[in-house]
């Protein structure tokens, strides 16, 4: 493999002096977190050396993986998250979910993200969970109010003779462009991203990169999502995989906007063409979808095919135009993890299923932490 163009070689001379030149800061991992604290560093202090790095030439972790929701939590996900945490804590958390689309949406254009504001809803198949979704509507119309400012947000429907509870304020967005772009600012404002760079080990002031040496940094960020216990097994996130199937062309478009069943666990949405877009069912087998590795788990998929075929589609041919996995980070109880875990080495992950809406919002409290709270200009 002596001549192959990859993995990385050592740096020459010249590249030593450009590319090896030490960072102020040095965050691992381009995903929506390291792009978006890149930005929000350099927006802070503009003239800060900030490098990113990923292993990966195609993007490989969640980030251009996903369902492109714009989403802040359904009530029977949120109810189902209130067994474990506060109704405070877990309003606090939509709260976060819904500033940080606000400040998505400042970093880039929503017209350029392709985002609608569509609306969605939550479907219910079985009585007993409908039923305590909607007694918590009135509650979480309140809690909606003093988040979004807008009145009734949540209502009772009817969407294709399915019980559900819509979401007037759930958008949709282009995962591809929302990279893109979020790469092009981070640039443009000065960063500079090397793709390829697999990072083998962390420690205070330095990386190891595979096939290349150190890289030396006053902060290293790692913004490594479900791929962190890859680095350090100690390290509080849990990968999990999740599965994404888009049908072919359909005559009609039964669902328009961005749905939800199951707690959250099952997602679908409208696409352009009459295509539907589906992703879940990871709680069918959670041990194995505990993963990093790539691949299709045929119970996960069986139950996503089940569930179109028997409630959601019965129209459908069962074509399939594409499908694929990636893979999300879990903190502990689902909570994004912004944590000192080596002197100056900074852990920002654990994004959860919401990471396009609270991305952001986790880039500039990582910016925060290493810059302060106020703007500094050079
Ligand atoms: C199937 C699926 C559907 C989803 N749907 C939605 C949705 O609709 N709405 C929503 O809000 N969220 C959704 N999510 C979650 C959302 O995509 C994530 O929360 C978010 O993208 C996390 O961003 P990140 O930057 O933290 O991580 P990632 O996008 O995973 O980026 C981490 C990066 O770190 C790099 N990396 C890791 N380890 C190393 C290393 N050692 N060296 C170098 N580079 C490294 C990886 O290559 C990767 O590019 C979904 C996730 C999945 C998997």
């Amino acid at each position: 493999m002596g001549n192959s163009l990859y993995p990385p070689k050592p740096f020459s001379l010249w590249e030593k002096e450009v590319y090896a030149k030490a960072a102020d800061v040095l965050i691992v991992g381009a995903g929506i977190t390291g792009l978006a604290t890149a930005c929000s560093l350099l927006t802070k202090k503009p003239g800060l050396r900030v490098k990113i790095v990923d292993s990966t030439i195609a993007p490989a972790g969640a980030s251009t993986r996903n369902a492109g929701f714009a989403c802040f939590g359904t009530i029977g996900e949120l109810l189902d998250d209130m067994q474990n945490r506060s109704e405070q804590e877990v309003w606090g958390l939509v709260e976060q979910r819904w500033e940080g689309l606000k400040l998505l949406t400042s970093l880039i254009p929503p017209a350029q993200l392709f985002y609608e504001q569509k609306g969605g809803g939550e479907v219910f198949l079985e009585d007993e969970p409908w039923e305590k979704a909607c007694d918590y509507i009135p509650v979480a119309n309140r809690f909606m109010k003093e988040i979004t400012g807008q009145d009734e947000v949540f209502q009772k429907d009817t969407v294709n003779g399915l019980k559900t509870i819509r979401c007037s304020v759930e958008g949709m967005l282009h995962s591809g462009h929302m990279i893109e772009l979020l790469e092009q600012r981070a640039l443009v404002m000065g960063a500079g991203i090397r793709r390829g760079y697999a990072v083998t080990h962390v420690e205070a002031g330095a990386v190891e990169v595979a096939g290349i040496g150190k890289l030396h940094a006053d902060k290293i960020v790692l913004a490594t999502n479900g791929y962190t216990r890859l680095l350090d097994d100690q390290l509080p996130i849990d990968p999990a995989r999740g599965y994404v199937l888009v049908t072919t062309p359909q005559k009609s478009r039964p669902w328009e906007g961005t749905f939800h069943y199951d707690r959250g666990y099952v997602y679908f949405r409208s696409l352009n063409h009459n295509r539907l877009l589906i992703g879940g069912c990871r709680n069918l087998d959670p041990k194995t979808e505990a993963t990093t590795q790539t691949g299709i788990n045929p119970v996960v998929k069986n139950g996503v095919l089940n569930l179109l075929k028997d409630a959601l589609l019965p129209e459908w041919d069962g074509g399939i135009e594409q499908e694929w996995t990636g893979i999300m980070g879990f903190g502990p109880d689902k909570l994004p993890v912004i944590e000192e875990v080596k002197p100056g080495v900074l852990l920002a992950a654990g994004l959860s299923g919401m990471g396009v809406a609270l991305g952001s919002l986790i880039g500039r409290k990582v910016a925060d932490k290493i810059l302060g709270s106020r703007t500094v200009s050079v």
